[in-house]
């Protein structure tokens, strides 16, 4: 009798709310007693408990008055098989932890903010990702950062949780890949476990979902991550995303999750720069204790330039060989043995040095004669400083043959230049972006 009536209570509800919500919240629930003073039920864990609290009891109230004119006291337990009594100590969170804190150790070496190196490329998704290891939940939420493969991503992302993990053990921090998630999403549903998926992903303190242009076209899913996402932004708690491309280029993904994605920060990882990779193979080299001749390093910054996983596994590969040979390579040897990834070994005997002085003069609408004249007005002086940074990156003329393609200049004047433009990519954004449109056109 008291399931019965407990089922009109149901049925009502569904009614009243969507159907989602329904499946959600209100399904779960198992009775233990209803009588005419009191309901009692009991659900998994104290998430759903607070959650019905808050949202449904006055629904579930309102029903109950409706149906069966009555006006009883509703008391949510935790169910005693689920061994839990408060989220904290529930089983599920603490295999949940357990999980987190082991991926933290690995990821302790490998990908912490301190062996991630910053330059113009990357700075201002390093100092949000900081920002919200240190207040998770406060600002940029959500915080959604783009970039090719090989760019830093997963490390940023393994990095917000190892720190914020290291600042407050208590926090519940779930990293996870978009095709985990799925995979982990449609088994829940085959198996008719969806509650148990949603109460591992939705108390979540900060949510880190890796590569969700994953998504593309997948329906389904989407869904259940709008849902997830509202839940989550609602309570203040963090989400961070991840994707090879910015939100609106995002393909079958739908709409409202687009502008989900993009409510907060959006960020973007560009490839480094010629120093900042110089610097990612010296971080490359103390994490594993390589040795590499500084030419060889300079060899390798200059000439694998889209991809710091490559880059990377040059360094192991030189390491392989370097073991073998029990002592360390040259330039040449590695030109040789790296062919296959040495990308701008292609673009550099292509380019020459007049194409770069005619797609500077033409970008600053300025005439190549004023390249190589000895005019030192700034907006002449600019423009030769950055063709000869350009050319010191993207061919293989010396330093007297770049002087020499500037109407003259001796080797020191492009070394002043090239140090001058350095620095000031890092300090100056219109200046990076010109550099960046160059970069663009020149290596078309
Ligand atoms: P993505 O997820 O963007 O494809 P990953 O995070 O997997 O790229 O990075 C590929 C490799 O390059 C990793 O080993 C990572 O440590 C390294 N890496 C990328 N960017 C940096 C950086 N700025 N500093 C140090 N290592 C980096
Ligand atoms: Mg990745």
């Amino acid at each position: 009798m008291e399931n019965e009536n407990w089922n009109k209570i149901c049925a009502h509800l569904s009614k009243e709310i969507s159907q989602d919500d329904f499946e959600m919240w209100i399904r779960p629930i198992e009775l233990i007693s209803f009588t005419e003073s009191e309901l009692i039920v009991s659900v998994q864990n104290s998430f759903f408990r607070d959650n019905i609290l808050n949202r449904f009891k006055t629904k579930i109230e309102s029903a109950i008055k409706k149906l069966f004119k009555l006006k009883v006291y509703i008391e949510v337990r935790i169910a005693k098989n689920s061994n839990t009594k408060t989220n904290h100590t529930s089983k599920k969170h603490k295999t949940a932890k357990v999980e987190t804190t082991k991926q933290n150790k690995t990821s302790e070496v490998k990908y912490s903010f301190k062996n991630f190196i910053t330059g113009p490329n990357n700075e201002l998704a390093y100092a949000a990702a900081k920002r919200i290891s240190n207040s998770p939940g406060e600002q940029y939420n959500p915080f959604f950062y783009y970039g090719n493969t090989g760019l830093g991503k997963t490390h940023l992302l393994q990095a917000i949780s190892y720190e914020a993990k290291k600042k407050n053990a208590d926090l519940n921090i779930i990293y996870v890949t978009s095709e985990k998630f799925l995979d982990e999403f449609v088994n829940a549903i085959q198996k008719k476990r969806v509650n148990q998926f949603r109460a591992k992903y939705r108390p979540a303190d900060i949510l880190l979902i890796d590569d969700v242009h994953f998504y593309e076209g997948k329906d389904g899913i989407q869904n259940e991550l709008f849902n997830t996402f509202n839940l989550l932004i609602h309570s203040k708690k963090q989400m961070v995303f991840t994707s090879d491309r910015p939100p609106k280029e995002l393909r079958g993904v739908e709409e409202r999750l687009i502008g989900r994605f993009s409510q907060g920060l959006v960020a973007d990882i560009k490839p480094p720069l010629f120093e900042t990779r110089k610097a990612i193979l010296k971080q490359k080299m103390v994490d594993k204790k390589i040795k590499i001749e500084p030419d060889v390093l300079t060899f390798l910054a200059e000439n694998i330039t889209t991809n710091v996983r490559t880059l990377e596994g040059a360094v192991e590969k030189i390491e392989l060989l370097q073991n073998l040979k029990n002592r360390l390579l040259n330039v040449e040897e590695v030109r040789t043995q790296l062919e296959d990834v040495l990308d701008i070994g292609n673009i550099k005997k292509l380019i020459t040095g007049p194409d770069i002085l005619r797609e500077i003069a033409d970008y600053y609408s300025i005439s190549v004669g004023d390249l190589k004249s000895k005019s030192r007005k700034k907006n002449i002086a600019k423009p030769r400083q950055m063709g000869m940074y350009l050319m010191r990156e993207l061919t293989s003329l010396s330093l007297i043959e770049i002087g020499y393609e500037f109407g003259g200049r001796n080797h020191a004047t492009v070394v002043h230049a090239c140090s001058n433009i350095s620095g000031e990519l890092k300090s100056k954004p219109s200046l990076r972006t010109d550099y960046e449109q160059l970069y663009k056109r020149l290596s078309k």
